[in-house]
């Protein structure tokens, strides 16, 4: 009896619960998923291949007549066997054989094998083929479709996971897949049904195009890809409709405050920064949550674009809090909000997790009573026990790692009775915008794609850590001048201690190299108030070489640091060698990054230094990254819990997006309902994941 495609894998023949369980493990839990499963790859078995047109390296279907078979000892025992098919002869090799597989291969014998052909000392051969003896009088198997190799999990095999797609296929036939992509689309998309796609994927006749399938780009996964992609975008958007139906408060007013302090502040904005920040405040007038990404290249000036939101908030009488993700950046922040607001009488609140007892009671108290309209902080502000006298605006700073889940508990967070507070979601890691559209569906994306007048792109160098002494030369001749330096230490993977330590050695090797400069040390280990005097003295000038560790990644902004040394850059991803980068070129003196590196250098290594030598500009380095590592490492998704995907691939497929957008629309508005089967198909139950 065939099975419903619905019904759990034990349905299956041969499924008991424990090959279940292992199945479980590939995403498979009931018949149909199994049709999504796709293979990775595919074998040839549906012709022979002639002995005398053997190419190494192919994976091939042979078959001939056992010519010679002897037991060899070449430091360990070898079964060879020598067949041939009047066109040429190839050596069969096992080096684990039994005493009965020795017997069978008797001269005269047929015998048919897979494997891969592979250059030996005599001739061809095939290392442990797949084999087969053929009697008398019949033929080989061929195979009339391509062979499909599935995804592996431990203890289940391929021969079984073909067995059971055939199972699932057969079921298919029988009851094909609901088609949930109108007809009228797919006809201009020239895409063929669902269930067309997925019989051609898991069996392709023998003329398919493998290059193009094992490239995933053949038109039957575009298909399948092009409906996941349509799933998510779809739920992300059911997601921002309903944040759309929930109210916030409508901030009018607070104008002229706000004219006030643009006029005061030492510089211009930027056109993009003005744009920017009239979207945002058009935004902040409506009666739903603003949901706002900004993105904007490192020191494009994203800070005075919060801030004049957190003084739009504040002049219409509601809270505004700002977090950064480190304590050094909220603590730059809280001094420069300080600055900025002190004219008009505002003191940043300040809510970290090193606080001490007295002074978080007091800030806790001032959150919940009101008395401070502004907070600034880092995660602390939104755990246990923080709660707001009436929130309006969450400003989230240089958050590039972020998924749906987290957008949705901190918009959680904030629900007062005020509704939920408009939210603001500053990143330096922009991504191309194809991407954009499927990650962050739920969002409106503003984009600063100009930096202040008179920033100069940083001239970047990757030097051998062999030739340090040059380096410090380098150093000294910049501070001689005037200037400040930052010499980021050794990159430790996952350890505090053993970064301190790296950089506590550089800092000693540093000061007695350089004993005419002032040197100060910075790491994550340090104290809060240790970490901001460092800081504020480098800022002030009073250190001219500031010695750190990856803590400064992120936002910290000293304009007259012109040179950036640092160290083991091959083992750092783009984005964060950019970030660390954006230290620099802030001022108006020339500005130069040292990637200093350990050889020899790895290819991939070796192309991502090239990639920031050659360009400044954020949205290329995010672009060469996302080619590089892919979607997941660059969004996060891993920590985050944005979905992943089962078929298509955000760097590969991105180019579908926009047609996604269309049809996404044109499925919203005609047939509702085929848009929510296309969620369940794709997402099942995660497609609620707007509910948590
Ligand atoms: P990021 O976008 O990386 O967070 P910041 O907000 O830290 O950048 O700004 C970088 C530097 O540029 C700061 O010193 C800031 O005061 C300055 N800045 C911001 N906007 C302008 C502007 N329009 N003109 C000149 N300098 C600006
Ligand atoms: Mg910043």
């Amino acid at each position: 009896m065939t099975p419903e495609p619905d019904s759990p894998l034990t349905a299956l023949a041969g499924v008991g619960p424990a090959l279940a369980k292992k199945l479980e493990r590939l995403g498979l839990y009931r018949v149909e998923d199994l049709l999504f499963l796709l293979p990775l790859r595919y074998e040839d078995r549906t012709r022979l291949l002639k002995l005398g047109a053997l190419v190494a390296g192919e994976r091939c279907l042979v078959t001939g007549e056992v010519l010679l078979a002897e037991t060899a000892y070449r430091g360990r025992r070898n079964l060879l066997v020598r067949i041939g098919d009047g066109s040429g002869q190839l050596t069969l090799r096992f080096f684990h054989f039994s005493r009965s597989q020795e017997a069978q291969f008797q001269p005269g014998v047929r015998v048919t094998c897979f494997g891969e052909v592979r250059k030996g000392r005599a001739g061809f051969e095939m290392i442990h083929p797949e084999y087969r003896l053929l009697r008398e009088g019949r033929d080989p198997a061929i195979n009339d479709s391509l062979t499909p190799i599935y995804p592996a999990t431990e203890g289940v095999q391929q021969g079984r996971l073909r067995n059971l797609t055939e199972q699932a296929l057969t079921a298919m036939r029988r009851r094909p897949p609901e088609e949930l992509l109108p007809e009228a689309i797919r006809r201009e998309l020239t895409m063929p049904s669902l269930a067309e796609a997925i019989l051609y994927l898991h069996r392709p006749p023998p003329d398919a195009d493998v290059a193009l399938m094992v490239a995933g780009r053949h038109p039957c996964q575009q298909r399948l890809a092009f409906e996941e992609l349509l799933a998510h975008y779809l739920s992300l958007k059911n997601l921002r409709a309903l944040a759309d139906t929930e109210s916030a408060p409508a901030l009018r007013g607070g104008q002229d405050r706000i004219d006030a302090f643009i006029e005061k502040l030492p510089f211009r904005l930027t056109g993009a920064q003005q744009r920017v920040t009239e979207e945002i405040l058009g935004d902040m007038q409506a009666p739903h949550p603003m949901m706002r990404l900004i993105q904007g290249d490192v020191g494009s000036g994203k800070t005075v674009v919060a801030a004049i939101a957190c003084l739009k908030a504040m002049a219409c009488g509601v809270q505004a809090a700002i977090m950064a993700p480190t304590e050094l950046l909220a603590e730059q922040h809280c001094r420069n909000f300080s600055e900025w607001f002190r004219p008009i009488g505002l003191e940043p609140a300040w809510l970290a997790g090193s606080q001490k007892a007295a002074a978080r009671r007091e800030a806790l108290a001032s959150i919940a009573d009101g008395s401070a309209p502004l907070v600034v902080g880092t995660h602390a502000l939104f755990q246990e026990g923080v709660s707001f006298q009436r929130l309006g605006l969450v400003v989230i700073d240089e958050q590039h790692r972020f998924g749906v889940h987290q957008r949705m508990a901190l918009r959680e967070k904030g629900i007062g009775e005020a509704g939920h507070p408009h939210q603001l979601v500053m990143t330096a890691t922009p991504i191309p915008r194809t991407l954009a559209m499927a990650a962050y569906a739920d969002l409106d994306v503003s984009i600063i794609d100009e930096l202040p007048p008179g920033r100069q792109a940083v001239t970047t160098v990757a030097i051998p850590e062999t030739r340090r002494d040059e380096i410090i030369e380098r150093v000294r001749a910049a501070c001689a001048t005037g200037q400040q330096a930052y010499w980021v230490c050794p990159l430790i993977e996952e350890s505090d201690v053993l970064d301190y330590e790296a950089a506590q050695a550089s800092y000693e090797m540093l000061t007695a190299a350089l004993p005419e400069l002032r040197v100060g040390l910075v790491h994550g280990r340090m104290r809060p108030a240790e970490k901001e005097r460092g800081m504020r003295a480098f800022k002030e000038g009073l250190i001219q070489l500031l010695v750190a560790t990856t803590v400064i990644e992120v936002g910290v902004d000293v304009p007259n640091a012109s040179l950036m040394i640092i160290e083991n850059a091959e083992r750092m991803g783009l984005s964060q060698l950019h970030q660390l980068r954006g230290r620099v070129g802030r001022g108006a003196a020339k500005s130069h990054c040292v990637l200093v590196y350990k050889p020899p250098l790895g290819a991939a290594a070796k192309t991502r230094l090239a990639v920031l030598r050659d360009t400044n500009d954020g949205f290329v380095v995010a672009q060469r990254d996302l080619e590089l590592r892919g979607p997941g490492e660059l969004l996060g998704t891993r920590q985050t819990g944005l979905p992943e995907y089962r078929i298509a691939n955000l760097v590969r497929d991105a180019e579908l997006m926009p047609r996604v957008q269309l049809v996404a629309e044109r499925i919203t508005r005609d047939t509702p309902k085929t848009g929510t089967a296309i969620i369940r198909r794709w997402l099942g139950d995660a497609g609620r994941y707007g509910k948590v």
